[in-house]
């Protein structure tokens, strides 16, 4: 096979070239042997169960549904109904979901098979995977270096074949950079697109639901399965689909932004030199490019690491092992037992969000920090409106650097936020925006595609037409 797409696979399995239930043990054979440890949890008896349905329809020549029989990983931060959900946290790590999140209704709806749950950073928060309770995730393409972060054990299982594409979730990258590290299109859709209705919240106002997919193409038809209205959301907007046949159209007279004095932040010289040949090759496909004044991105950074922990800080109150939540019940009185709970059943990483979160929030110092923020974020939004009147679309790394190795940056949480730099104002700012990769060896780079606001219409053709002319197949073996 050489794509590990969903049109080609469901072409397979129409096709009787292979069965479906060869198709999942297939992957769970791979998951297996690459030890990889990008699942938490693995639906082995049901995944096997319900591919043999789907062969059995095939066998009666039954049409399949728009996603029947395809193998899909969920981040281990969306609730699936009877199974466990960890957060990849201690707190979480016997907690069973009581009803399925929006998303997970959406793909059950169209058949979709889902294989498990993937590892993450706890609670969503890192950017290298190694926050998670259950140990780091390894980069497919060099096992010494990182996932990326925080959906890492998604974009490692679609790189790695494990599956063919996969639910992540992205509050500051975290579907766009661990795309970026391991090669694969990471797609956030704008705010409110996707019904956050089931999915652990890390920070309420920025998260959005998204898939991982080896195209484009896979990201738009994934999109278009999840999104709705949603009235267990009420942040959810009107769900307009994206038409998957104009996406495969030309570029007309699109103008692509990219930023200038970009070059002055600290990035390897291979992120400079691939995006450097991705503007040439921009004017040779005749596309109208135009540098665009994008140095807000280092305060949207401080925006970030003031809203994101302020908001995390308030959703992880709920966890004190009382309702739920790892309890370790030998406390003398209430006091102790929060403080027990608590003190066990987070790391290091969540600890330190909830305190930064919480400081900028007490009295005194919220005037300084989160209320200066807000006020910050509305003139980064309104900086990005101002920029999509003479553009169609931005471009920029994704990534300041490629896969970073295991424990390189983990005790410098400083380094490792800004890491973040070229993804987070996308969150601050509710926009859409797609990671593709641009070079895949020696280590992939990715290349994102930012867009107005609902314009996931726009972002998408531009990140295929980019596609068609990188020709990238994902190669790992
Ligand atoms: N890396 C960012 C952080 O650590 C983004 C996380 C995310 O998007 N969930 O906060």
């Amino acid at each position: 096979m050489e794509e590990f797409t969903i049109n080609i696979i469901k072409e397979g399995l129409e096709d009787k070239e292979f069965s479906c239930q060869e198709l999942v043990q297939e992957c769970f054979s791979n998951i297996e042997k690459d030890k990889l440890n990008d699942f938490i949890t693995l639906f082995k008896k049901q995944a096997l169960q319900q591919a043999q349905d789907v062969d059995e329809k095939i066998a009666s020549n039954q049409k399949l549904n728009s996603l029947e029989g395809i193998p899909v990983a969920i981040k281990d931060n969306i609730l699936i109904k009877g199974e466990r959900v960890t957060a990849a946290s201690r707190m979480l790590e016997n907690y069973i979901a009581s009803y399925d999140a929006k998303v997970i209704e959406k793909l059950r709806d169209k058949g979709a098979i889902f294989l498990g749950k993937t590892n993450l950073d706890e609670f969503a928060m890192g950017t290298s995977n190694e926050t998670s309770y259950f140990g780091p995730v390894l980069n497919p393409h060099d096992e010494t270096r990182v996932p990326g972060g925080s959906s890492g054990g998604s974009a490692a299982a679609v790189a790695a074949r494990h599956c063919v594409f996969a639910l992540g979730s992205d509050t500051g990258g975290s579907i766009r950079q661990p795309a970026a590290f391991c090669g694969v299109v990471g797609f956030k859709p704008s705010y409110g697109r996707v019904s956050r209705y089931g999915l652990i919240a890390l920070s309420s106002s920025l998260d959005q639901i998204g898939p991982l997919t080896n195209s484009v193409e896979d990201s738009a038809i994934v999109f278009n399965s999840i999104l709705d209205q949603d009235q267990n959301d009420m942040t959810t907007i009107k769900p307009d689909k994206v038409n998957i046949s104009r996406i495969k159209e030309g570029m007309g007279n699109k103008v692509i932004g990219f930023p200038k004095n970009y070059y002055k932040l600290s990035i390897d010289q291979e992120i400079k030199d691939g995006f450097e040949n991705v503007l040439q090759e921009l004017k040779g496909m005749g596309i109208k490019t135009k540098e665009v004044d994008f140095s807000f991105m280092d305060e949207a950074l401080a925006v970030y690491y003031i809203i994101q922990p302020a908001e995390a800080s308030t959703n992880l109150a709920r966890y004190d092992g009382i309702r739920y939540g790892f309890n370790k019940r030998d406390a003398q009185d209430l006091l102790e037992s929060y403080l027990t709970n608590r003190d066990l059943g987070f790391g290091k990483e969540v600890k330190r969000r909830i305190m930064i979160g919480t400081y900028v929030l007490s009295e005194g110092y919220k005037d300084a920090y989160y209320n200066t923020a807000k006020r910050v974020q509305q003139d980064i939004k309104f900086r990005f409106q101002k920029m999509f009147k003479n553009v169609d679309a931005i471009i920029l790394p994704t990534t300041p650097s490629t896969a970073f190795k295991l424990s390189e940056k983990f005790n410098d949480p400083l380094t490792m936020y800004l890491a973040d730099i070229f993804t987070v104002a996308v969150n601050i700012a509710g926009l859409p925006a797609i990671s593709l990769p641009m070079v895949k060896k020696p280590l992939p780079i990715g290349l994102q595609v930012i867009g107005n606001f609902m314009d996931e219409q726009n972002v998408l053709n531009i990140a295929y037409n980019l596609e068609q002319n990188f020709k990238f197949i994902n190669d790992v073996e």
